[in-house]
C-alpha cells in the first residue's frame, strides 16, 4: 500500500501557531520553561486538543504527559511518539514542539482512519510531551525521559532546584501537577520523535527527511571558583581572591586547549553564576556551565581532564579554590536498526529518500535508546541550522514532510511491523 497522504496540514498549523503564542514575545520568540506557567498553559492546551480527538490523558509523577489511545486493547503492546514542549529562554517555535504536535496530528488522523476500518491496530499509541527536555531551567536535562526509562531516579529528579532554589517538584505543584495521575502506559515496543535538525546537513544534501543512526557523546561539566568577598574599592590588590577574575581566565584557557588539541569537538562556556552579583564586592563564588561534545567517549575524556588541568592552574594562578560541582557523560546512542529500515520504507514510500545522519544534540529519542527501548529519530531541516533563537524556522512543506513520514511510520508500527525482513 502507498503510504503517501497529504495530510490536512491546516489542522497542524492551527494548533501550532495557538501553542506558539504561549510565552512568545516580539522579537524575542519562545520562552516556556519546564514546569513554567506557560509550560502549564501549553500543557493544558495540548490535552484539551488530544481530548477532543478521544484520547484520554495520563500524567506519570515527573509530569510526562501521555495521550492514550488504547485501540488495541489492555494486553496489547505501546508505541509512544513525542518529544518536548518546553523551550529554551528565547528559544524558537519548532523544537520539540513539532514533534509533540506532529505525533498529535499523526495520531488523530490513524485514530478516524481505525474508526472507519481503514486501519487494524494491533498496537495501542500515546503521544507523549516529556517534561524538561531542554535543561534550561533543571539540569540535567532530558529529565522527564530519563526518570520515565530508569536513568535517572524520580527522587532525585524532583529534588533538583532552578536558579531561584524552586523545587522541580513545587514547581510541578505550582501547575498543578502533583503526581501520578491516570494510568501511565508500560514501557513501548518502539519510540519514535520527529525533531527539527538544528544543523545545515539536509539543506546541504537538498532533503526533507533525515534518519538518526546515533548520537554524539556529551560531557557536561560545572565548576565553581571560591574566592573571598571584599570592598571592591579599600581592599589591597594583593589580598583579593577574586573568583571572576578566575573563571574568566579558566574559560579563556578552555577555549585555548580544546581549539588547539581537540578541534573537531564542539566546545561551550555558557551559563555563568557571578555571587554576590554587586558591582562593589570582589567576586566570592563564581559557577560557569561547559560543555564537550564528540562522537568518542574517550575522546571526551581525554579533553575533559585537559580542560580540568586548565581550570585548576586558573584556580591557582589566582589565589582561588577550585570545585567540581558536575561532571556527567552522556553516552552517545546507536539508534535501532530495524526502526531505522522501517521508518526509511515509510519515507520512500510516501516519495521521500531519506539522508541518512548522525545527531550532535541529545534528545528524549536518546534516552530511550539508551535505556533499551528501540527508538528512531527523524529530522526535518531548520533554515540556515538555525536552533534556540527565534528565528528558528522549518518550512511548511518540509513540516509536510515530517508529518507525512512520521504518520506513515506509526501506522505501519501499529499494525504490527517489527522487522526488516
Ligand atoms: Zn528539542
Amino acid at each position: 500500500m502507498h503510504d503517501a497522504r497529504t495530510l490536512p496540514a491546516s489542522k497542524f498549523a492551527a494548533i501550532f501557531d495557538e501553542i506558539s503564542t504561549i510565552g512568545a514575545r516580539p522579537s524575542e520568540g519562545v520562552t516556556r520553561l519546564a514546569a513554567s506557567a506557560e509550560d502549564g498553559v501549553a500543557r493544558g492546551l495540548f490535552a484539551a486538543w488530544m481530548e477532543q480527538g478521544g484520547a484520554r490523558i495520563a500524567l506519570d509523577a515527573i509530569g510526562n504527559q501521555f495521550v492514550c489511545f488504547d485501540w488495541a486493547g489492555t494486553d496489547a503492546p505501546w508505541i509512544f511518539a513525542g518529544s518536548h514542549l518546553d523551550t529554551q529562554p528565547r528559544g524558537g517555535r519548532f523544537d520539540g514542539t513539532l514533534g509533540v504536535l506532529a505525533a498529535g496530528c499523526a495520531a488523530l488522523d490513524l485514530s478516524e482512519q481505525a474508526s472507519a476500518g481503514r486501519l487494524k491496530p494491533t498496537r495501542n499509541l500515546a503521544v507523549v510531551n516529556w517534561t524538561n527536555e531542554e535543561g534550561a531551567r533543571y539540569q540535567p536535562s532530558l529529565t522527564g525521559s530519563a526518570v520515565f526509562s530508569g536513568a535517572l531516579p524520580l527522587d532525585d529528579a524532583l529534588t533538583l532546584r532552578d536558579g531561584a532554589a524552586i523545587s522541580l517538584k513545587d514547581a510541578l505543584a505550582a501547575i498543578g501537577i502533583n503526581g501520578e495521575k491516570g494510568t501511565v502506559p508500560p514501557s513501548p515496543k518502539a519510540y519514535v520523535e520527529l525533531h527539527v535538525e538544528q544543523g545545515r546537513k539536509l539543506l546541504e544534501a537538498g532533503r526533507s527527511i533525515g534518519i538518526v543512526e546515533g548520537t554524539w557523546a556529551a560531557r557536561k561539566t560545572t565548576v565553581r571558583w571560591i574566592g573571598r568577598a571584599a570592598h571592591t574599592g579599600p581592599t589591597p590588590m594583593v589580598d583579593r581572591r577574586d573568583a571572576l577574575l578566575a573563571a574568566a581566565q579558566g574559560i579563556a584557557a578552555f577555549e585555548d586547549v580544546i581549539a588547539a588539541n581537540f578541534p573537531l569537538l564542539h566546545r561551550s562556556a555558557a551559563r555563568l553564576v557571578v555571587e554576590p552579583n554587586s558591582p562593589n564586592v570582589v567576586v566570592d563564588r563564581a559557577t560557569v556551565w561547559f560543555e564537550l561534545r564528540g562522537p568518542d567517549v574517550a575522546e571526551l575524556d581525554v579533553a575533559g581532564q585537559a580542560a580540568l588541568a586548565a581550570f585548576e592552574k586558573s584556580a591557582a594562578d589566582t589565589g582561588t579554590q577550585l570545585e567540581i560541582v558536575a561532571d556527567a557523560l552522556r553516552n552517545p546512542a546507536t539508534m535501532d536498526g530495524q526502526l531505522m529500515t522501517i521508518v526509511g520504507r515509510a519515507a520512500r514510500s510516501s516519495g521521500f529518500e531519506p539522508l541518512t545522519m548522525r545527531s550532535v544534540a541529545g534528545h528524549d529519542a536518546v534516552a530511550l535508546q539508551n535505556s533499551g527501548v528501540p527508538s528512531a529519530l527523524i529530522f526535518v531541516p531548520s533554515v540556515d541550522g538555525i536552533a534556540h533563537h527565534p528565528d528558528e524556522l522549518t518550512l511548511p512543506d518540509d513540516v509536510q514532510a515530517g508529518l507525512t513520514v512520521l504518520t506513515a511510520t506509526l501506522r505501519r508500527l501499529i499494525e504490527g511491523e517489527s522487522h526488516a525482513g
